[in-house]
């Protein structure tokens, strides 16, 4: 690597070919990927053909191959499955199939390649590539190209992305289309709960996943399921009875439904498959329980993307597009993929080879750490089986309520009970705290919470600061050891407050945490809060719906109001997914000049065949410059070009069933801070008493790029901008860049820290504190 100062500006694709091509099985959001390596290209010059019907069109050429226009890519962003065709091609397999594709490159110069697909698409990518100079070669000795074709030929760079609903790609955290399947496995979870529920059944659900359990597993996860079987963990003898116990003490325990998750690949451990109708059968003979199957099937393949797809998507196709860019003849091919936030890039030839050597994903951190949060919250031991620590644990809500909240909540009150502690829930913060409403609460007491929107404990913004004695005195009366604070920018500023009245009351000096949850995504020392993402999707969903209203009204401009406070989180991210033409955001001042400019733009834009524009503006982006302003200067300066609507999302934004990323990531985080407690308060014990009154004590712990961290809430002041209740650095706005190139507007995009190839092994996080 060079140390030279990469720039955005000086990389230009002028007369390169870029070939784009979807393959093997679909996958929600390999449209937003195919539309913003289209863009993406376009924008720094190059050429981009559609290679349609995944390889087979590569092989068989003609009309397969086509050049992408700006507009040909319009209104796909929303669309699930693949717009340009998808195939397996069985004569790619063979040495003569690529011989053939390779002649269809040559003759129209294409030497740029970006393979969305599967493991098998990408193995095949990288065949292609190491036999590339031979085929040319062969071509030239066939006479169907000359020297010279195969002299400006002679480099093939390949850039894959993973689309595959299985996530089941090495080296990846996330692959394109597995969140919105996941969003398809919930939406029915939830149908069938509402049913089961009226019925009492017991529900067994088969989901995909031929060797790769991690959409059951995770889905097991969001949804509080039973059980869940499936390949990578084939149950010992004698798990019939296990599993049947466990259901009739569920059961028991008031739960009127029991569901049961099963990965279609799931084994036993002499390799037999397990089937749901086995599985049915069992329920039934060993219960009597009334017992119904659900096989998902396609389902999960179907329906629009998730906005985590569309922008991790949009996000690859670019990088996609960057890395082609600076690829050379030395530089291997590679993967572009996500590492917690951060794209990163990864030798093709090393996740290949890591998949066909068929690397259990057992070992892989993310799927580990799942299935150890899911083993903690399922198993419910007898009381008299726990550790007793004799210590007390508070949690309460804070703030405005966000999807997941109670996920959070539930998974805090499972591990504390079952690292022996006594939990207590506090209803309407603290404001309920002060006034007593302390009360402890029970495993049983939480079950059916992961799915349950807003704050079932009660949510004020009271800080505590004038009623810090009583407070305290609620401490001693209950003799709470530790605090978990969950929620935004509020839950922020009591810790903080509480931090600092250590001093004056030592009843403080316990151990608090809180995790951050607010659909506003605002609170320093972590790259995303509990709620975020349930609001995108709600806000994305939204602005579908809200484009779709205006096909057959010809040229027409959507004004929409997002909430977020001061933090654009929600209108650049979500304008990211939903296509926007522009967003105002009050972290990117504008004024009347960039008004103007925008207007302009939509006038073009309305002379091509796109005749709809979207404009997402934050609610505080600017005190004068107002919805209704814009609204009204859209309006008029749009006169006889296009005519206006306006939306305010309003509390649409925080209500609703919470996304499967939001439950499982309030359920993970809750469970690392409950052992977090733990650790801290056997640390802080002596003689017969908890006191902690050091820095970190009193943490937030938060999601920081690749790694979750616990940070003394003092030592987060300095990143804070009170005033305006954001973090002074905040990572996303690296993206808002991004929303902008794909809607045509020419900008700068930090690219100083994309590039470096990282081995696949390395690429895993650290475990932090
Ligand atoms: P996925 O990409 O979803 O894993 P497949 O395994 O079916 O799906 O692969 C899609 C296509 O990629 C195949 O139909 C074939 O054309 C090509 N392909 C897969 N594996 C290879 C391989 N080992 N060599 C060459 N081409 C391959
Ligand atoms: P982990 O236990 O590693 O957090 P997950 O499988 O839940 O495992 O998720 C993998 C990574 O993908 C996470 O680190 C997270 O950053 C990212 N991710 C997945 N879904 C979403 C989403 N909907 N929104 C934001 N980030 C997501």
């Amino acid at each position: 690597m060079s140390d030279t100062k990469k720039l955005f500006e000086d990389l230009s694709g002028a007369g390169k070919s870029i070939g784009v091509l979807t393959s093997g099985g679909d996958a929600q959001g390999m449209n937003a990927a195919v539309r913003a390596v289209v863009r993406m290209g376009i924008y720094v010059g190059a050429k981009v053909y559609f290679i349609h019907e995944g390889y087979q069109g590569m092989v068989d050429g003609g009309d397969n191959i086509e050049e992408a226009s700006w507009e040909s890519v319009s209104s796909m962003l929303q669309v699930g499955g693949t717009v340009i065709g998808s195939a397996r091609c069985k004569e790619f397999r063979s040495h003569e199939g690529r011989l053939k594709a390779a002649h269809q490159l040559v003759l129209r110069g294409i030497t740029n390649l970006c393979v969305i697909g599967g493991d098998g698409s990408l193995t095949g990518a990288n065949l292609f590539r190491e036999e590339w100079s031979g085929l040319l070669e062969e071509l030239v000795q066939q006479g169907l190209i000359d020297e010279e074709a195969a002299q400006n030929n002679s480099e093939l760079h390949i850039v894959g992305m993973v689309g595959s609903i299985d996530n089941d790609f090495c080296g990846t955290d996330m692959t394109i289309g597995t969140d919105s399947a996941l969003h398809r496995i919930i939406e029915v979870v939830d149908a069938i709960m509402t049913t089961a529920q009226s019925h009492q059944r017991t529900f067994v659900l088969e989901v995909m996943g031929r060797h790769c359990g991690y959409l059951a597993l995770v889905s097991a996860l969001a949804c509080g399921a039973d059980w869940v079987l499936i390949p990578e963990m084939p149950p010992e003898d004698g798990w019939e009875e296990h599993m049947c116990q466990k259901l009739s003490e569920n059961r028991a325990d008031k739960k009127r439904l029991n569901i049961i998750i099963v990965a279609e690949g799931a084994i036993d451990c002499h390799n037999k498959p397990i089937t749901t109708n086995h599985i049915k059968e069992l329920v039934v003979s060993c219960l009597g329980f009334d017992t119904r199957v659900t096989i998902l099937g396609h389902v999960q393949r179907g329906g629009t993307p998730s906005a985590f797809d569309r922008i991790l998507a949009s996000r690859m196709g670019v990088e996609a597009v960057l890395a082609l860019l600076e690829a050379s003849d030395s530089t291997p091919a590679c993967v572009v993929s996500l590492c917690g936030n951060q794209a990163v890039r990864l030798p093709l030839m090393e996740c290949v080879q890591m998949v066909s050597a068929y690397v259990s994903l057992i070992f892989c951190r993310s799927f580990e750490n799942n299935l150890n949060t899911y083993k903690l919250l399922s198993y419910h031991k007898a009381d008299s089986e726990l550790p007793n620590s004799s210590f007390n644990v508070a949690v309460l809500n804070v703030g405005a309520p966000a999807a997941g909240m109670n996920a959070a909540v539930r998974s805090a009150v499972r591990v504390g009970i079952k690292e022996g502690h006594k939990m207590f829930a506090v209803n309407d913060g603290f404001e309920g705290f002060y006034n007593g409403q302390i009360k402890e609460i029970t495993w049983g007491d939480v079950a059916g919470w992961t799915g349950q929107g807003g704050s079932i404990l009660g949510t004020k913004r009271t800080l505590p600061a004038k009623h810090l004695d009583k407070i305290a005195e609620q401490i001693r009366i209950h003799n709470i050891n530790a605090l978990l604070v969950i929620g935004g920018f509020e839950a922020f500023e009591c810790l903080l407050q509480l931090y600092e009245a250590r001093t004056s009351h030592e009843d403080f000096c316990i151990p608090m945490c809180m995790l951050p949850a607010t659909i506003s995504n605002n609170v320093p020392g972590t790259d995303l809060s509990i709620g975020a993402d349930t609001s995108l999707n709600a806000i994305v969903e939204t602005c579908d719906r809200i484009k779709q209203s205006a096909s057959g009204t010809k040229r027409r401009v959507f004004i929409i109001e997002t909430m977020g406070g001061y933090c654009g989180y929600l209108a650049s991210v979500g304008g990211l997914a939903a296509g926007a033409d522009t967003v105002y955001i009050y972290e990117e001042p504008f004024d009347i000049r960039d008004l103007q400019s925008n207007v302009e733009h939509l006038t073009e834009k309305m002379k091509t065949g796109i005749q709809r524009g979207l404009v997402l503006r934050n609610e505080n982006s600017n005190e004068n410059f107002t919805t209704d302003f814009i609204y009204q200067l859209y309006s008029e300066e749009g006169k006889g070009v296009f005519d206006c609507r306006k939306n305010v999302l309003g509390h649409m934004q925080q209500g609703g069933a919470p996304s499967p990323f939001d439950r499982n990531f309030g359920t993970k985080i809750a469970a690392k801070a409950i052992q977090w407690i733990s650790r801290k308060l056997k640390e802080s014990y002596k003689d017969g008493k908890v006191f902690a009154n050091t820095e970190d004590t009193a943490c937030l712990l938060g999601m920081r790029r690749r790694t979750m961290a616990f940070q003394p809430v003092v030592q987060l002041k300095d990143e804070t901008d009170f005033a305006h209740r954001i973090p002074k650095e905040q990572w996303w706005l690296k993206l808002h860049p991004l929303m902008k190139i794909l809607a045509k507007y020419k900008t700068s995009y930090d690219v100083s820290d994309s590039g470096q190839l990282e081995p696949v092994t390395r690429v895993r996080p650290k475990k932090a504190d």
